[in-house]
């Protein structure tokens, strides 16, 4: 379908601590090229570009993902944006937003985001491999962090409406690819020297609902947004 963001599950039940279900990324690929996401267990930040999955481990390095593993949280879609925006010496991750903001014809839609360029500085994260069933504000404790000076590469990723909260991450959330696909991470912060910006509006959404025991029987009252703004901001 074009013009819609797939989720392959509600983000509610990975806040709970639901890290594993069966959607392979080869299932994931049939309905987009791009994206973002997680792998099973939380074994590192995913990051679709062209068509190909990469897993940004809790080291800052970085894989080819096998279209045979699993995740249980991933959004992809089919990107198309003509038009580009030029970006110049935007000092951190709040110029970067409130550009991109700009840019938005309404807070109400889901935006695909890309952005490549060269960052003087890109602040980002990974989790490493964990054992099933701990929330995600527990994990995000063991979460890495690391610093790239002088780095070439991407931003990819989406903005979805608050209300959207439940089913994906609320707000921005971007993932990091260098040029030389060498180093990544969950964006937490950046300095942009230049780049060009490209923004999809999306106004459909496709969302799968596992059939994983544990989904089946897990309740999902939780408040995920306070959750998320902890695990994922
Ligand atoms: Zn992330």
């Amino acid at each position: 379908m074009p013009n819609s963001l797939y989720v392959s599950s509600p983000v509610n039940a990975l806040v709970q601590g639901i890290l594993r279900e069966d959607k392979t990324l080869a299932q994931i690929l049939t309905h987009g090229d791009f994206g973002l996401g997680t792998f099973n267990d939380l074994d590192g930040e995913m990051v679709l570009v062209d068509g190909i999955f990469y897993q940004l481990k809790s080291d800052g390095s970085v894989d080819k993902a096998t279209l045979s593993g699993c995740s249980p949280y991933a959004c992809v879609t089919h990107f198309e944006s003509n038009a580009s925006i030029s970006l110049h010496g935007l000092s951190n991750y709040g110029d970067l937003q409130n550009t991109i903001s700009k840019h938005m014809l309404s807070q109400n839609l889901i935006y695909a985001i890309r952005v490549e360029g060269v960052f003087s500085n890109i602040h980002a994260r990974s989790v490493p491999k964990q054992h099933c069933y701990r929330s995600l504000v527990d994990v995000a404790g063991d979460q890495v962090e690391f610093n790239f000076e002088s780095i070439a590469g991407q931003l990819v990723g989406y903005w979805t409406p608050d209300f959207m909260g439940s089913v994906t991450v609320p707000g921005f959330h971007l993932h990091f690819l260098s040029e030389d696909k060498l180093h990544g991470g969950h964006l937490l912060g950046c300095t942009i020297e230049s780049g060009k910006l490209w923004l999809q509006s999306i106004d459909q959404l496709t969302l799968d609902l596992p059939h994983s025991t544990e989904y089946l029987e897990a309740e999902l009252i939780k408040d995920t947004f306070s959750a998320l703004n902890k695990a994922e901001h």
